[in-house]
């Protein structure tokens, strides 16, 4: 897949829950259609005593989910360790979130372990990072692998409102000085459900090359960033508005 021609949905739930969930979540997704099934394995939380995430055992639950419905999978890796796991069940993309998006020493291994397989790797920008930091994070990727694609997904302001800043003049920049695909993050730029349709219309507009959304079946019940998920309807919503958008 050409991510700089074509426009790139990464959509699927914050974290995987169930592989019920999963593939509910899959199914639906691919009649919508999404590429790119999203899904956080090893949840890298800010609190220690928080949830995790599902750990190892849903790898498999993400591989049948690629066989059965069809479509790409992609994970946040989160170490070595992780990033391992998801190289050996094949996973199609793999992201390196924000918390370790100024973590040199393992940008330049994610660089190292997909040289082979060129893997694409989706370098979110990390939360407190200028443009320069920012594209210098994918550099240390593109010593070994240059399959990048860019994710702006808010940085930290001070307004309480919003989870964090939707920086749409970094991200347009690092379009016009990178020979990288950006995409954004519009669920972690927002945290809240009500700025998902406006902000994806935004992207779209700004000639972005796709969009990062989280939706779950049940946002209200999910484990983890209920509030900034969106169900199947609001999805199916999202993507007839931005069809319109030429
Ligand atoms: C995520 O995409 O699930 C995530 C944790 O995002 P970020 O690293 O941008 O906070
Ligand atoms: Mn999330």
């Amino acid at each position: 897949m050409n991510f700089n021609k074509n426009w790139i949905y990464v959509v699927g739930p914050c974290a995987a829950e169930s592989k019920k969930q999963i593939f509910i979540s899959a199914k639906k997704l691919k009649k919508h259609g999404v590429h790119i099934f999203r899904a956080g394995i090893w949840k890298p939380r800010t609190n220690s005593n928080a949830w995790q995430g599902i750990g190892d055992r849903a790898v498999e639950w993400l591989v049948e989910v690629k066989k059965k419905v069809g479509i790409k999978i992609a994970t946040e890796v989160k170490d070595k360790r992780t990033l391992n796991l998801a190289l050996k069940a094949n996973f199609d993309l793999v992201w390196v979130g924000s918390r370790n998006g100024q973590n040199y020493a393992f940008l330049h291994e994610v660089g190292l372990m997909t040289k082979k397989t060129k893997t694409p790797v989706i370098v979110k920008r990390a939360m407190a990072t200028s443009l320069n930091e920012w594209i210098g994070a994918a550099g240390y990727v593109a010593r070994n692998n240059s399959n990048i694609i860019l994710c702006e997904r808010g940085i930290r302001g001070y307004a309480p409102d919003t989870r964090n800043i939707l920086d749409l003049q970094g991200a347009y920049l690092a379009k016009i000085n990178t020979k990288y695909p950006v995409i954004v993050d519009v669920s972690h730029a927002a945290g809240r459900r009500d700025l998902i349709l406006p902000m994806s219309k935004a992207v779209k507009a700004c000639g972005f090359n796709g969009l990062m959304v989280e939706v779950h079946p049940q946002p209200d019940l999910a484990k983890t960033d209920g509030f900034q998920q969106i169900n199947f309807r609001k999805f199916s919503q999202l993507i007839s508005a931005l069809k319109k958008l030429k």
